[in-house]
C-alpha cells in the first residue's frame, strides 16, 4: 500500500489488527460498528479509560514505542489498582500526521505489553490533531471481590510496591540533563517510560487488601484519596518509604524523599491491609519480582500524619501532581 494513498481504514487494518492476542471472550473484535464481548459468569467488569496528551503526560520527545507502551501500562496499573484482571482495551488515537514508522513503532510498544498480559484491542478510533492517546481498558472482578479506595480501617498497615520517586527523577534528566551512568539513564528511563502495571501484585493482594490505589500523581496525593473516601487518617514513616539506589545515589535524602512523596507516575499500587494477613502477604510476594516494604499505619484520626520512625515530624513539602 503506497502510503500517501493509505486512509483510515488501511491504517486499522496494517496496524491496529496486526496483534497476537486472540482471546476466546471476544465474538466480534476491530471491524465493525461496535465489538462484542461476553463477561465470565459470576464476575463484573471494571473499566477505565486514560488520556496522554505530548507535552504533558510525556516529553514530546518520547520514543513512539515507549507511548504505545505506556499508554496501555497506566490503564492497566488502574485495573491493578481494583484488583480486575485485564482483558480488552480500546484505543482513541489522534495524530498530526500518518507516519508508518511513527504508527509501527507504537504499535509494537503497545502490542508487547498487551500481549504480555494477554489483553485484546478490540476497537477504537482515529482523528487528525495534534498527538493525543486514549485508552479505555476493561477487566474482570469475581464478584464481590474488588479493592476500593474507601475500605481502609484504622489499624491497617500502609503498603506500597516497588520503588517511589524514579520517573520524578527522569523526568528532571529529561528538562534539565545532568550525568548520568548508561546504567542510571536506563534504569530511571525504564521507570518513566515503561512502568510495570502491578497486575500479579494485584491478584496477590486481592483478597488480603482493605483498600488499594495505583500513585500515579505521587505518594502523598494518592494516599490521600484512600484517607479521604475511607473517612480515615494515617501515619506515615518517611523514612519507611522505599526508595531506589540511584534515586539515593542522585538525591540528598530530604530530595529523595520529597521526590516519593510528590513524584507522579510511578504506577506502584499503595494499599491498606489488616496486620493479621502480613505474614500470609509475604508469602505470596516471595514468588513475585516486587520488592514490598510497610511504611505506615491507618488511623481513626482523620488527617495526615508525616514523620521519622524516631517521632520526628517531617515538614517538606508533599504537594503531588495536579492537572488543573
Ligand atoms: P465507525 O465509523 O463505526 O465509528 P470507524 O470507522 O471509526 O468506525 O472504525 C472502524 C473499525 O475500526 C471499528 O471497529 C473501530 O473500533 C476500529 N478502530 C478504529 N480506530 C481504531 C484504533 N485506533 N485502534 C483499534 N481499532 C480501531
Ligand atoms: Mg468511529
Amino acid at each position: 500500500m503506497f502510503w500517501k494513498v493509505m486512509n483510515e481504514f488501511q491504517i486499522i487494518k496494517n496496524f491496529f489488527t496486526q496483534q497476537t492476542v486472540n482471546r476466546a471472550d471476544v465474538k466480534k473484535g476491530i471491524g465493525d460498528d461496535c465489538a462484542i464481548v461476553s463477561v465470565p459468569p459470576l464476575h463484573q467488569l471494571a473499566i477505565t479509560t486514560d488520556t496522554l496528551i505530548a507535552g504533558v503526560h510525556f516529553p514530546s520527545e518520547t520514543e513512539p514505542m515507549d507511548i504505545g507502551y505506556k499508554s496501555l501500562a497506566v490503564n492497566l496499573s488502574d485495573l491493578a489498582a481494583m484488583g480486575a484482571a485485564p482483558a480488552w482495551v480500546t484505543l482513541a488515537l489522534t495524530l498530526p500526521d500518518k507516519n508508518p514508522k511513527w504508527l509501527k513503532s507504537f504499535c509494537e510498544g503497545f502490542f508487547s505489553l498487551a500481549a504480555k498480559f494477554n489483553v485484546q484491542l478490540i476497537g477504537g478510533d482515529l482523528t487528525k490533531g495534534p498527538l493525543s492517546i486514549t485508552v479505555q481498558a476493561l477487566g474482570f472482578l469475581p464478584n464481590q471481590h474488588h479493592l476500593l479506595r474507601s475500605n481502609a480501617k484504622a489499624g491497617d498497615l500502609i503498603c506500597v510496591t516497588g520503588t517511589l520517586g524514579d520517573a520524578r527523577l527522569a523526568l528532571k534528566h529529561s528538562n534539565q540533563p545532568f550525568n548520568l551512568s548508561a546504567a542510571d539513564h536506563a534504569y530511571l528511563y525504564q521507570r518513566l517510560n515503561r512502568p510495570i502495571p502491578r497486575i500479579e501484585c494485584s491478584k496477590a493482594i486481592i483478597n488480603l487488601a482493605h483498600a488499594a490505589i495505583d500513585v500515579s500523581d505521587g505518594l502523598a496525593a494518592d494516599l490521600t484519596h484512600i484517607l479521604t473516601a475511607s473517612e480515615v487518617g494515617a501515619i506515615i514513616y518517611v523514612d519507611q518509604i522505599p526508595l531506589s539506589s540511584t534515586l539515593r545515589h542522585h538525591l540528598s535524602y530530604d530530595e529523595a524523599i520529597h521526590f516519593a512523596l510528590t513524584g507522579g507516575d510511578d504506577y506502584e499500587l499503595c494499599f491498606t491491609m489488616p496486620t493479621s494477613n502480613k505474614t500470609e502477604l509475604l508469602h505470596k510476594f516471595r514468588s513475585l519480582n516486587c520488592n514490598l516494604t510497610t511504611i505506615g499505619v491507618i488511623t481513626d484520626q482523620p488527617g495526615f500524619i508525616l514523620s521519622y520512625q524516631n517521632g520526628k515530624p517531617y515538614n517538606g513539602p508533599t504537594q503531588g501532581y495536579q492537572h488543573f
